[in-house]
């Protein structure tokens, strides 16, 4: 069975599958939710809330694959990453069509999201060159030391709603490229292109029950966090589950790593290129409809770059504000009718609050899709710590505007807010530059870059509020995260070697 029935008009919109030990599976749940398209309401499919059962059957694949995938040649597991890799790319525009579908992005920004994923799948290609262990030589007369890094087991991975063909591609294909086993559980959101993609990886040679796909919100991610047959688990999404899952994991004896929420500052000196400038700050902030956790939400204007804010204002008007299937559309729906009522509700607060509307919009008018889940571009100066639209994520095509008399002001200001994942710096100076990546503490920093989100080459580093556990998605940390260290320390005996005696000290 497929994961996704065709497309074809049918009196029930199709279901969405589980993956158990190699087959597509209709869940027994009685519980489901509608998959919507954002721009027009329609709905493509319903997805199941799995039930217990199903998750233990889930992990019980896993883990009778993992028996035979662990001692599986380095070779034969980074091929099928060769093989996945290009079935990825002769399906990029299926795939972009499917996301925007569901989730609402444009159809190039769809794309952007898959091959962010895709990179991540080069890598695990790579990993003959990843999972090296160390040795040492002669730690003591004739004895080696060496490190193996050994998979751990049965993995799994929680994934939100914004970026789901890419941030499912963090995820699955590094843990099984160590060896590892799989369980996904993909946003109840906009699950459809993640099972395309899972449908993809099978054919590029996954084995049944290597990789394994649950649906399902709270029951079935704590059923995950419990389960004693899992030994990591990898979260991206907000911060008020990402903490929930961390303590529950960690409290089951599970590695954990969440990904979570964010406020990403960009600072402003006035040296800064302004055209460039005032670009990437209006595409960092509405982009996506502001459904980044990387966006730019707050724009911190130094000295005499508080004058840009007419110039700012205009340049967002002149986005387009459409369904990421039509072209010339730069902001698309957000995500649901939730979301939209949500992100409403915070710019009502955010005039409450006392800052100034500089830009409103939300009464903006889509021709032909007046069902589409629209807010345009919406601007506020004078923010503050303490208003709401400054202290909560907003998630949503709102950029809030404060301002600084200095660097050091900007710096101190940006640290003071608790979160951690993105900053940028716009300047032309490079000793305000290294000044700034010196003291600012946020893990990731752009410099004339809005979203400086790392190609895996290195790894997702986000910090303080944004992140729980050491080591990051992708790259070469998370080797160390889906791996088992182990030292091996070795003495052979040959006849002129033979011990002179018991020796009851520590030395080797
Ligand atoms: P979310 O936290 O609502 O959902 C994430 C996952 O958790 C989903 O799979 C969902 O089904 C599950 N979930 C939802 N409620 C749950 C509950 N009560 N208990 C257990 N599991 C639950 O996040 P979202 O709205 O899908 O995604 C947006 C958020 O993700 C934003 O905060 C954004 O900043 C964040 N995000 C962070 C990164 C990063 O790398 N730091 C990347 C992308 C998104």
């Amino acid at each position: 069975m497929s994961a996704l029935p065709a497309s074809l008009p049918q009196a029930q919109p199709p279901t969405v599958k589980l993956l158990i030990g190699g087959e597509f599976v209709e869940s027994t749940s009685t519980e489901w939710r509608d998959v919507v398209n954002p721009a027009t309401q329609e709905v493509l499919a319903r997805v199941p809330f799995a039930t217990v059962a199903e998750v233990d059957a889930a992990v019980a694949a896993a883990q009778k694959a993992f028996v035979t995938w662990r001692k599986t040649a380095i070779g034969t597991r980074a091929r099928i990453f060769l093989k996945y890799q290009q079935l990825i790319r002769e399906h990029m525009a299926e795939l972009a069509a499917l996301l925007t579908a569901e989730q609402g992005k444009t159809l190039a920004d769809a794309e952007g999201d898959v091959f962010r994923g895709l990179e991540v799948v080069e890598h695990a290609a790579a990993i003959g060159n990843l999972q090296l262990g160390e040795l040492a030589n002669n730690v003591a007369g004739g004895v080696d030391t060496y490190t193996v890094l050994q998979p751990l087991g049965v993995c799994a991975g929680i994934t939100p709603f914004n970026f789901p063909a890419m941030i499912p591609l963090w995820m699955f294909p590094m843990a099984i490229a160590c060896g590892n086993t799989f369980v996904l559980k993909p946003s109840e959101q906009d699950p459809m292109v993640t099972m395309r993609l899972v449908e993809l990886a099978l054919q590029a040679g996954i084995p049944a029950g290597v990789l394994n796909v649950v649906h399902g919100g709270e029951t079935v991610v704590n059923a995950l966090c419990d389960h004693a047959d899992i030994k990591a688990i990898s979260f991206v999404g907000s911060t008020r589950v990402g903490t929930h899952v961390y303590q529950r994991a960690t409290l089951a004896g599970k590695r954990a790593q969440c990904m979570m929420g964010a406020k990403n500052h960009a600072v402003v000196l006035p040296d800064a290129n302004k055209e460039q400038t005032l670009n990437a700050l209006a595409g960092a902030a509405f982009g996506a409809a502001g459904q980044r956790c990387m966006a730019v939400s707050v724009a911190v204007l130094v000295g005499q770059a508080r004058e840009w804010i007419p110039e700012l204002v205009a340049k967002a008007r002149t986005l387009q504000v459409g369904a990421g299937v039509e072209a010339g559309t730069d902001v698309g729906p957000v995500v649901s009718r939730a979301a939209r009522q949500r992100v409403e509700g915070l710019i009502e607060r955010g005039i409450a609050d006392g800052a100034k509307l500089e830009l409103d919009g939300r009464q903006v008018q889509v021709r032909n899709y007046q069902e589409g889940n629209f807010i345009g571009p919406t601007i506020f100066s004078g923010v503050k710590p303490g208003q709401a639209v400054y202290d909560q994520e907003v998630f949503g095509p709102v950029l809030a505007l404060a301002s600084a008399e200095t660097l050091d002001e900007a710096i101190a200001f940006v640290n003071a807010n608790p979160n951690g994942n993105g900053v940028a710096l716009f300047t032309q100076s490079g000793a305000a530059a290294r000044k700034f990546q010196e003291d600012i503490d946020v893990g990731q920093v752009g410099i004339n870059v809005p979203i400086p989100v790392p190609v895996p080459l290195f790894s997702f580093s986000g910090s303080r509020a944004s992140k729980l556990g050491d080591l990051g998605p992708y790259g070469k940390q998370v080797v160390l995260f889906y791996t088992q260290t182990k030292t091996i320390t070795e003495r052979w005996f040959d006849d002129a070697s033979v011990s002179s005696g018991v020796n009851t000290t520590i030395s080797l």
